[in-house]
């Protein structure tokens, strides 16, 4: 048996090439069954086939009289033909010593007779055949060869017809899937579009809307409807038209704007202010709309300039407060100095944000700065405290700081109220200095003048007219009067300065009431005051005789406001570690807003009661002074009308003392 025929030297091209007909295990198909009846019957064979040779088969596309559709490709015949591409006739194969074993023939059904025409592509491949067969040996004449060879034709012009109709058939559908895409894709946007909360528009370039998104119209107030008839001007507020024009301008010339700023106004005339980019759409480079993706700032904006007003209320504020204001982070860096400050500490504001604030305090005398800020900082949180600042030439002085603490998203930070108070300081110095000077230049005149007076008044110089020595008599007093401020004055001065030397020591309270009574009792009686003493054995620390003016001055007050016939009792109570002293009376009280007043100097419930009970509004002042000059502290309780109770206490024992002190 002859071989196989070699596949061809293009074979791959050519299985390609007939792969791209998609007929391989296609239905039957009538004009393919057409062509294969009338082969048989032009060539008077019963057998007739389409037969297309595959990778490794041959498969017929149609047949008449033979019922196997398909074959290997070794037993196929028609492979011949494909592989010699041209007309191929085996009279009798029985006879032909090529194909006389082929099983075709050997075996059923008995092949004897073979003709194929080859299927050739335009482009010279042979994919297949037309093909007859007989069980008989024959021979065809010259026209059934050309028929047969015009059949093959026809049957690749058929072939090449099916492939354009498919291929028509996948690209309608190919059309049809992007065109559904295209509109899913269309919708998608436009649900977005829709959606969106930014305002979309996009506006023809002779200013009419092509599409305005839900958001804008009711941002704007207009409905679907009333688009078309709308122009972009009519929605740009009036004044800002200009500007929109040039931008629009812009944009149609072909600049992208990715933050532009469209000031709208509304159907209703609100005025809206849009933030957003701006494009072009072009087509074949000519402009055919502006879109815009805005957002409505106008709230954004109205809070921004109210914040910013609110702003420059407090920076002017700041600017122009009399007292400085300095601001520090948690650890004590400066964060900014208002112009106050600058002048107070003589810096400028950028050469101390960011330092510490110990470059403006001075060395601390006997500790370390650090240690120093650790303990003083605290005490500033809340009240007013009083610090040693340096400025920037070196010089110290005293400044008042009150500190508030406040969050912020970025930590904790601490504001300081700064005061200078050198000043002030100056002042009260050259105030007392000066007090105490005329004091001092009053005491010596005063005394003289009073010591005549008194001689003149006694009548030891000789009598004087009625008139003349009651006179005299006032003189006198006053000048009395006078010469008890002074003194006072000169006490509360030592006190403070701290020029008066206490004796302290172990006192026996008993004695000091005593004393202290006698001291008064003179005047008690005068004024029909009935003065007692409840006393038991105690003891305190302190200066006997600053403890009994303390005493006296308390006792003098409460006889000096208690009525004829009214008792004054004195009393002591151990109150360890302290030891209590109380001078009750039951005159005419103290009213409630008065009662811790009444131990600054000169200050007195009635104006008037310096010169109608005599007294010179410092004794209490004095009285408080020595008292915390023991460790000890004073006060008052008192109901109006029903009388007073004073107080001090000061401690029992040295130790206790020394404590207080430290
Ligand atoms: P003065 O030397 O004028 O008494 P003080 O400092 O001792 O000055 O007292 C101040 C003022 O306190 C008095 O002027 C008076 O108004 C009031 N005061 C002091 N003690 C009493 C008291 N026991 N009862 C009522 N008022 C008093």
């Amino acid at each position: 048996m002859a071989a196989p025929p070699e596949p061809p030297i293009d074979e791959r091209a050519r299985l390609l090439a007939l792969d791209r007909f998609q007929i391989l295990g296609s239905g039957r198909e009538q004009a393919f069954d057409d062509l294969a009846r009338i082969a048989a019957h032009v060539c008077g064979t019963p057998i007739a086939l389409v037969n297309l040779i595959a990778f490794e088969r041959q498969w017929s596309k149609a047949h008449v009289g033979w019922d196997a559709p398909e074959l290997p490709r070794e037993a196929s015949l028609c492979s011949h033909t494909v592989a010699q591409r041209a007309f191929f006739e085996v009279q009798d194969a029985a006879a032909d010593p090529r194909f006389a074993n082929h099983p075709l023939v050997k075996g059923p059904p008995g092949i004897r007779f073979y003709a194929g025409a080859p299927l050739v592509t335009p482009e010279g491949q042979a994919l297949g055949t037309v093909c007859v067969m007989d069980r008989v040996p024959r021979t065809l004449s010259e026209e059934q060869r050309e028929v047969l060879r015009a059949l093959a034709r026809q049957a690749m012009n058929l072939m090449q017809l099916r492939r354009g109709l498919v291929e028509l058939r996948e690209s309608n559908s190919e059309r049809t899937g992007v065109q559904r895409a295209l509109k899913e894709t269309e919708e998608r946007y436009r649900d977005l579009f829709e959606g969106a909360s930014d305002l979309i528009q996009a506006v023809s370039p002779d200013g009419r809307f092509l599409y305005t998104n839900r958001a804008w119209r009711d941002t704007l107030g207009y409905g679907p409807a009333e688009i078309g008839s709308l122009r972009l001007f009519d929605v740009i507020h009036p004044q800002h038209r200009g500007e929109a024009a040039d931008v629009m301008q812009w944009v149609l010339e072909g600049g992208d704007v990715d933050t532009a700023q469209l000031v709208l106004v509304s159907k209703d005339g609100r005025r809206i202010v849009a933030e957003g980019s701006l494009s072009c759409k072009k087509v074949d480079g000519q402009p055919v709309a502006t879109r815009a993706i805005l957002r409505d700032v106008t709230e954004r904006r109205r809070t921004e300039e109210r914040l910013r007003a609110s702003e420059a209320r407090t920076r002017s504020i700041l600017d122009n407060m009399t007292g400085g204001l300095i601001t520090l982070d948690g650890s004590g860096k400066i964060e900014s100095l208002n112009p106050a400050g600058e002048r107070i500490f003589g810096y400028r504001r950028e050469e101390l944000v960011g330092r510490h604030l110990s470059l403006l305090l001075p060395e601390p005398p006997g500790q370390d700065k650090a240690s120093y800020l650790k303990a003083a900082f605290p005490k500033a949180l809340g009240r007013v405290t009083e610090w040693q600042g340096r400025r920037k030439n070196g010089e110290v002085f005293p400044f008042e700081l009150s500190m508030f603490e406040f969050e912020t998203e970025a930590g904790r930070y601490f504001a300081g109220n700064i005061r200078d108070v050198s000043e002030r300081h100056e002042i009260e110095r050259l105030k007392k200095e000066f007090v105490s000077t005329v004091s001092h230049e009053l005491r010596t005149p005063l005394t003289s003048i009073r010591g005549s007076l008194s001689l003149l008044a006694s009548g030891m110089l000789g009598e004087l007219p009625g008139d003349a020595q009651e006179a005299v008599e006032i003189a006198d007093r006053n000048a009395q009067r006078l010469i008890g401020l002074i003194n006072d004055i000169l006490d509360l001065e030592r006190f403070e300065s701290g020029k008066l030397e206490m004796h302290m020591g172990d006192v026996a309270l008993d004695d000091v009431l005593q004393r202290s009574a006698e001291a008064v009792r003179g005047v008690a009686e005068k004024l029909g005051v009935a003065l007692e003493i409840k006393g038991g054995a105690a003891r305190a620390w302190g200066d006997a005789d600053r403890l009994v003016q303390v005493v006296v001055n308390l006792l003098g007050n409460a006889v000096k406001f208690s009525g004829a016939g009214q008792s004054v009792t004195l009393e002591v109570e151990r109150k360890p570690p302290f030891v209590e002293v109380r001078v009750i009376d039951r005159g005419r009280g103290i009213p409630k807003a008065l009662q811790d007043a009444v131990f600054e100097r000169f200050k007195q419930v009635e104006a008037s009661d310096a010169r109608e009970k005599g007294g010179t509004g410092l004794g209490l002042a004095i009285c408080k002074t020595i008292v915390e000059r023991h460790g000890g502290e004073i006060g008052v309780t008192s109901e109006e009308g029903r009388g007073s109770t004073f107080y001090f206490r000061v401690p029992e024992s040295a130790s206790v003392a020394e404590a207080r002190a430290s």
